[in-house]
C-alpha cells in the first residue's frame, strides 16, 4: 500500500475548511502548477494532479465525509475510476474542474487565457522604471535633495488614455471578438495566439487620437526632486509607488525604483555609520603624546569659510601610541540611517619616519637611539624574567 499525502495538507486548508476555502485553495495551487506555466516539469505535473485528486474528494460532500472517517481507503475506489495516487489524467482534470478557473468553455483552457498574460486584451499595469542616483559621502552625512530627469509613458491627456480621437470610441475587434487572442486546437490543448488583427488589444481604433497616435500613452520628459535622507546606505532601494509608466487601458501605473550609490571617498572609508581614516603623526608625538587635528565630514560653517570647508576636530594622542593603533572620536562619524544617533570617527595612526634628516636632527636622534638601545635591552630583560621571552629575544633567536 503506497502512502499518500493528506488531502487537506495538499490543499493547505484546515480540516474544517468551508467549501469556498477549499475551492479557492485548489484554484491557487492548480494555477501555480498549471502545465502551461510549467512546460515539461514532471514535478509540477505531479503536484497539479495531486491537488486535483484532493479537490475531487474534498469538494464532494459524501466523499469528504468518507475520507474524514476512513482516510484514503474510504475513497480509493470511488471518484473518477482511479486507484492509487496519480490516477488522474490531465484530460480528466480539465473536463471535471475546468470551470473552476472561470475560463471559456469548450474543454480547453490555457494559463494565458486565465491570467491576462501574453498580450491578452484588457487593462495592463505600466512598466516600472529604474533610476540610479550617485551621492557623495558628504551628502550622506547631511542628506541631500537631488533632481532626476526621466522620460516615461504617461496617460495621453487628449484622449484620456483611450487612444481614440475625442468624440469617437474604439470598436470591438471582429477577428477575436474582443478577446485579444485567437484559439487554435492542437490535440487536447487549445493554443492561444495573440490576435493578428488587433495585436491583442481586443479593439480597433478607426479614428486614432492625434496626440498619441492611438497608443493612449505619450512619452513625457519629467524632472523630479528626490530627497535623500542622511545616513543612506550604498545600494539602498527606494520604491516610489505609482510613479513609473502609466498603465494601458486603465491599468495601474508602474513604480519608480531608485537605487542609491555612494561614491568612494578619497580620505574616509565607510563602515556602516562609522568613518575610518588614517592620520600620520610624528614619532615624537606618538612617544610623548600630544594633540592633532583631524578633518571630519561635517561642514565648517564658520564665517569666511569656503562652502566645502570641513570641520576640524582636535584629537588627543596618548603617550606611547603605536603605529596602526586606532583612536576613536565619538560621534564624529555619519548619522545612522533613520536618523537616530551618529557613528564614530576611527583614526588609524601611522608614524611618519623622516626620510631626510638635518644635521641637528641626526645628532639628537643618534644620542636618543643610544640611550634607547640600552633602555630597551634593560626593559626587555625585566619583561623576560616575568613573562617568558620578550619580542626582542625572539627576534635575536632567529639569527
Ligand atoms: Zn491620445
Ligand atoms: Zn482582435
Amino acid at each position: 500500500m503506497s502512502t499518500q499525502r493528506d488531502y487537506y495538507e495538499i490543499l493547505g486548508v484546515p480540516r474544517d475548511a468551508s467549501a469556498d476555502q477549499i475551492k479557492s485553495a485548489y484554484r491557487k495551487i492548480a494555477l501555480k502548477f498549471h502545465p502551461d506555466r510549467n512546460k515539461g516539469d514532471k514535478d509540477a505535473e505531479a503536484k497539479f494532479k495531486e491537488a486535483a485528486e484532493a479537490y475531487a474528494v474534498l469538494s464532494d460532500g459524501d466523499k469528504r465525509k468518507r475520507y474524514d472517517q476512513f482516510g484514503h481507503a474510504g475513497v480509493s475506489s470511488s471518484g473518477m475510476g482511479h486507484g492509487a495516487a496519480g490516477g488522474f489524467s490531465m484530460e480528466d482534470i480539465f473536463r471535471s474542474f475546468g470551470d473552476i478557473f472561470g475560463g471559456g468553455g469548450g474543454g480547453g483552457f490555457s494559463f494565458e487565457n486565465l491570467f491576462g498574460g501574453g498580450g491578452r486584451a484588457g487593462p495592463r499595469r505600466g512598466s516600472s522604471l529604474r533610476a540610479d542616483l550617485q551621492v557623495t559621502l558628504e551628502e550622506v552625512a547631511t542628506g541631500v535633495e537631488k533632481e532626476i530627469e526621466l522620460t516615461r509613458l504617461d496617460t495621453c491627456e487628449t484622449c484620456d488614455g483611450s487612444g481614440a480621437k475625442p468624440g469617437t470610441k474604439p470598436t470591438k475587434c471582429t477577428m477575436c471578438r474582443g478577446f485579444g487572442q485567437i484559439q487554435q486546437s492542437q490535440g487536447f490543448f487549445s493554443i492561444q495566439r495573440t490576435c493578428p488583427t488587433c495585436h491583442g488589444q481586443g479593439h480597433m481604433i478607426s479614428n486614432p487620437c492625434a496626440s498619441c497616435r492611438g497608443e493612449g500613452r505619450v512619452p513625457k520628459r519629467e524632472r523630479k526632486k528626490i530627497y535623500i535622507p542622511p545616513g543612506i546606505e550604498e545600494g539602498h532601494v527606494e520604491r516610489l509607488r505609482g510613479q513609473g509608466e502609466a498603465g494601458e487601458q486603465g491599468g495601474p501605473p508602474g513604480d519608480l525604483v531608485l537605487v542609491i550609490h555612494v561614491e568612494e571617498h578619497g580620505f574616509f572609508d565607510r563602515h556602516g555609520a562609522d568613518l575610518v581614516c588614517e592620520m600620520p603623526i610624528r614619532f615624537g608625538q606618538a612617544a610623548l603624546g600630544g594633540t592633532i587635528h583631524v578633518p571630519t565630514l561635517e561642514r565648517d560653517e564658520g564665517e569666511g569659510k569656503q562652502a566645502d570647508a570641513k570641520k576640524i576636530v582636535e584629537m588627543k594622542i596618548p603617550a606611547g601610541t603605536q603605529p596602526g593603533q586606532i583612536l576613536r572620536l565619538r560621534g564624529q562619524g555619519l548619522p545612522t540611517a533613520g536618523g537616530r544617533g551618529r557613528g564614530n570617527l576611527l583614526v588609524r595612526v601611522t608614524i611618519r619616519v623622516p626620510t631626510k634628516l638635518s644635521h641637528k636632527q641626526k645628532e639628537h636622534l643618534e644620542a636618543f637611539d643610544e640611550v634607547d638601545a640600552e633602555h630597551v635591552d634593560d626593559h626587555h630583560g625585566k619583561e623576560n624574567s616575568k613573562s617568558g621571552k620578550g619580542i626582542f629575544d625572539k627576534i635575536k633567536d632567529m639569527f
